[in-house]
């Protein structure tokens, strides 16, 4: 490379210092939703919110602005696919973050910070009202965060924040994929209901000791490859990962008496993100666009492949009961409950919606957080906009906000236009899933003999070790030889669910 290659270099040193800065951050958030005391919440807003300005401030320092434009006008660069990747990406996050005054960047963590402790709180107290006022506020902060950063042309502005988590996505077209799926889900769930037999989910019933349930997920974790030497597995209310730092991938799950594979299929889920976050190539380019994942869709997609490809299989049964009888003393047999967690029946929370609702989920509340922030859905009218589309999707009545508006913690931190990369990340795992096992016929049987590292091995090589050189719907093709499509998901949960149903 030409003499820019030490502007290349301090730039890359630049986000890499950024990115140690950031993941502090992420250790305090961890800590907030695991082990921090309650009475620590106070303080906890303003060190996330310091951190927040901080990191802003190392990622808008013009020394940024000055070496980009160096590396942009090197031929050197250019010509080579990886570097001119990163220096793109690292353009994108720049233009994204200069147009955000740190003022706001603080103001949006610290509220962010105090708003999540009163959702949690209102959301145990089934009280909205309490909420309500934080829901504003971070409602409007958000449409200034969309005003600054810019409404693209013929758009609106939660296309401004969707792009952060979805680049290049837009209300548009999210609807254009939503509007058809909506459709032909509501299709199938009605026959589903009208003339389908719902399994007998009684087996999952069993009352299982927690310690057990964690002996059992670390042994999951262990088979699906994720590596327990550069993360953890802790218990939280609202399971999430953070791929904080190089060797630091954190997993977190609850653990229900009622329904031991909430917390089964909650760890594979978000051990699937954590495949992704390990698979990234962070001891090169941590901090860099080239060492982080490529869109929260494709996210959701490493998560959704685990948990209900693998995980909601017959094969899957079948290698998991002969291992657990003793342990978990689950008494049913591998059809039992193969066909257990495979209902096709609506229910009021999202995150423990069958395959064949979840995504109805979501779509409502695209509709809603698209209406907050596009001004035309007042807060205080959300409990009962949400009810009537519950009854309209599901057909089921809200029977409180718990189990209504109250019940994802998105909303309170100000994460708008993340909902639909759920079902994006579910469209691209039953894309990656068809391309994977068209590959690989055998891999259901080795499901079964507990090898499955070649699912992961080759979402290491398709997906995870690109980061971001490619935008997500060409790394789709690349992965796929297809452009992203609802057929492979409406095939595999007709395929799949069908004979159980008996329609
Ligand atoms: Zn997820």
């Amino acid at each position: 490379m030409s003499h820019n290659k030490g502007a290349y270099e301090e730039l890359r040193a630049l986000r890499r210092r950024a990115g140690t800065l950031g993941s502090v951050g992420s250790l305090l958030n961890w800590d907030q939703e695991t082990y921090m005391p309650p009475a620590a919440a106070g303080h906890r807003a303003e060190q996330s919110a310091l951190l927040a300005g901080l990191v802003h401030e190392r990622l808008t320092d013009p020394r940024v602005g000055e070496l980009l434009a160096a590396c942009e006008a090197d031929a050197a660069i250019r010509a080579d696919a990886a570097a001119s990747a990163n220096v793109r990406e690292m353009r994108r996050d720049y233009d994204r973050e200069t147009r955000l005054p740190k003022d706001l960047v603080e103001e949006i963590a610290r509220v962010g910070s105090q708003s999540q402790e009163a959702w949690k709180e209102a959301r145990a107290k089934d009280d909205f009202p309490m909420f309500a006022p934080w829901l504003g506020k971070m409602v409007g902060l958000m449409r200034r965060k969309a005003e600054c950063l810019g409404v693209p042309r013929g758009g609106e502005s939660y296309d401004a924040l969707m792009d952060e988590y979805e680049p290049g996505a837009t209300a548009k077209m999210i609807e254009g994929v939503f509007t058809p799926l909506r459709a032909r889900l509501s299709t199938f769930i009605g026959e589903a209901a009208g003339k389908g037999r719902q399994p007998d989910v009684a087996p999952l019933g069993v009352k299982i000791d927690p310690a057990r349930q964690h002996e059992f997920g670390l042994q999951v974790l262990g088979t699906m490859g994720f590596d327990l030497g550069a993360g953890r597995l802790d218990v939280t209310t609202h399971p999430f990962c953070s791929g904080m730092a190089p060797g630091d991938t954190r997993l977190t799950t609850r653990y229900r008496d009622e329904k031991f594979t909430d917390a089964l299929y909650g760890t594979m889920h978000e051990a699937g993100h954590g495949l992704y976050e390990q698979g990234l190539p962070k001891g090169e380019y941590f901090g860099e666009p080239l060492g982080e994942a490529v869109s929260l869709g494709m996210h959701e997609s490493q998560s959704r492949l685990w948990e209900n490809f693998v995980g909601r299989s017959r094969e899957f049964w079948a290698w998991a009961l002969p291992r657990t009888r003793g342990t978990l003393g689950l008494k049913g047999s591998v059809e039992d409950y193969f066909r257990a967690t495979n209902t096709a029946m609506p229910t009021f929370i999202r995150v423990e919606a069958d395959e064949a609702t979840y995504n109805l989920h979501v779509m409502l509340r695209f509709e809603l957080e698209r209406g907050l922030i596009g001004g035309t859905l007042a807060v205080n009218d959300v409990p009962g906009e949400w009810n009537k589309a519950v009854e309209t999707y599901l057909g089921l009545r809200v029977p409180d906000n718990r189990r209504g508006c109250l019940q994802d913690v998105h909303w309170s931190f100000g994460l708008f236009g993340y909902f639909p990369t759920y079902t994006l990340g579910n469209l691209y795992a039953a894309q990656l899933w068809e391309a994977y096992t068209a590959k690989e016929p055998g891999f259901a049987s080795a499901i079964e003999r507990g090898e499955w590292l070649g699912l992961r091995d080759w979402l290491r090589a398709t997906v995870h070790v690109h980061g971001r050189r490619f935008p997500a719907a060409e790394l789709c093709k690349r992965a796929t030889g297809k452009e992203l499509s609802a057929d492979p998901l409406m095939r595999h949960l007709e395929r799949k669910l069908r004979p159980i149903l008996g329609i």
